[in-house]
């Protein structure tokens, strides 16, 4: 069977074929550095990871470019109120960016091109769009595409160009347009921009947001690649620009196929800053719930229907990571000194079925799950053999390449706490308890809990299961 993907182009659900064989090239609009992100982006961002895992999963060779906005009206807004330099600012939202990404087990692409290393590669797209007769030149120094010039503009996004003039991004745009529906390729300087600009064959100015994506998806993949991904809300008039740029740019296709995941809701309603359900990485985490959690939330719903964000949700994948992670522990045990086993799992090929029909990923774990329950009733009644388990164990982490939810159980515990760890032992077998007690209460306030097994004391990662907060 062969993966399946919906492409928003086509509107239908395809059998993915790479345009070179053996190496998927995918491009994922990247974060705009100005400020910390929210769980919002993460829905997108994790998706992305879920998505080249799968790829690798299949044996494909991946390369991933991501763009990192680091110019745009917002960041120069903030630079120019802060008094701060655009390379400070947004060197200090990039760092937060990969470190987030790194608690959440995302897989940064090697390539995280940066909007302002690539502004020449910005204005040699753009004038080959003037030479086209795609874009024009208005009297102040801006550069409009004019989108009446690309007969298949608004076939990705199926947009009724009639409709067009009332959205909010295309009234933001500059006037001094020929057809008010034009996008800004080049943005002329303004006083409030401050320091911040590039010269230009147009004059002192910057370029738009959409070009940027255009011309670093076509100088790393190609000017045609396999598989451009973003949120549902970059489907118009972000991608629908990055197509018309990027066709009339080159005359070649550009993407084969284009994937949206959904919005991230939080309590059954939109994120906002003006609901007050605005929340970053860490306020999650200082709610109690683990990056793991949230990953695991935010992944382990179809990316074609919304998720919503909630305490209960969260406790919830909280237990099911807690359930995953207990079982890789019990098939460890399982299989003794067995590390190798010929016989592959059938609950791989069954996962893998899942996600062949659109990266169906709740089907997946469900395969998961009934395995685990089927296994742990094997467990328990003393019938799995030291090779099952160690196959077991083998398709568990196979499956976790994906996942990436169990990486977050390999405590590394200081010489001091391994200290305490053997402390308590000994206290337990004096029958010490009021100093085994005070030892375990230790390890919980860091969020750790101290589990008394046959083979020792097992150091766990406390993940809250009950609505206590
Ligand atoms: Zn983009």
């Amino acid at each position: 069977m062969n993966l399946k993907l919906y492409n928003t182009l086509t509107g239908s659900l395809e059998t993915f074929k790479s345009l070179k064989k053996g190496t998927v090239r995918m491009y994922t609009c990247g974060p705009t550095v100005y400020d910390v992100p929210h769980v919002g982006n993460y829905r997108a961002f994790l998706f992305f990871d879920l998505v080249k895992r799968y790829l690798w999963f299949l044996g494909y060779e991946v390369k991933h470019v991501m763009n990192i906005t680091d110019v745009d009206d917002k960041i120069i807004a903030k630079c120019v109120k802060e008094n701060v330099s655009l390379e400070t600012l947004t060197a200090k939202f990039t760092d937060v960016f990969k470190t987030d990404a790194e608690v959440l087990g995302i897989e940064l692409p090697e390539l995280l091109p940066k909007a302002t290393e690539h502004i020449k590669e910005m204005i040699d797209l753009i004038k080959v769009l003037i030479n086209n007769n795609n874009a024009y030149k208005t009297d102040d120094g801006s550069v409009f595409f004019k989108i009446d010039s690309f007969d298949d503009y608004g076939s990705l996004s199926e947009i009724e160009l009639d409709h067009l003039a009332s959205t909010e991004r295309v009234a933001d745009d500059e006037y001094g347009k020929e057809n008010p529906q034009d996008f800004a390729l080049w943005k002329k300087w303004k006083e409030q921009d401050g320091e911040i600009g590039w010269d230009s064959p147009w004059g002192r100015g910057r370029p738009g947001w959409h070009i940027e994506c255009s011309a670093m998806s076509m100088k790393y993949l190609g000017e045609e690649f396999d598989i451009h991904c973003g949120g549902v809300d970059l489907l118009f008039p972000h991608h629908e620009n990055e197509i018309a740029q990027s066709v009339c740019g080159t005359g070649k296709s550009f993407v084969q196929t284009w994937l949206h995941c959904d919005h991230l809701l939080v309590d059954g309603a939109k994120m906002s800053k003006s609901l007050g359900n605005f929340y970053t990485l860490n306020d999650v985490m200082e709610r109690g719930h683990s990056a793991m959690a949230l990953r695991y939330l935010l992944t382990s719903s179809h990316y074609r229907q919304k998720v919503d964000l909630t305490n209960e949700h969260l406790y919830s994948a909280g237990q099911a990571v807690q359930r995953l992670q207990d079982f890789r522990r019990r098939l460890v045990e399982a299989a003794g000194k067995v590390t190798s086993h010929q016989a592959e799992s059938p609950v791989l090929a069954d996962f893998s079925s899942a996600m062949k029909q659109d990266l169906n990923v709740s089907e997946g774990l469900a395969v998961v799950f009934d395995w685990i329950r089927e296994t742990n009733r094997k467990i328990d009644s003393q019938n799995m053999s030291p090779n099952e388990a160690a196959a077991g164990l083998i398709a568990l982490e196979r499956i976790d390449s994906v996942l990436s939810v169990l990486t977050d159980d390999l405590i590394q515990i200081t010489d001091e706490e391994q200290a305490l760890v053997s402390e308590r032992e000994v206290a337990r077998k004096a029958k010490n308890w009021s100093r085994s007690d005070e030892i375990r209460d230790i390890f919980r306030t860091k969020g750790y809990e101290l589990e008394d097994t046959p083979k020792g004391t097992v150091v766990k990662r406390i993940y809250k299961t009950t609505a206590e907060s």
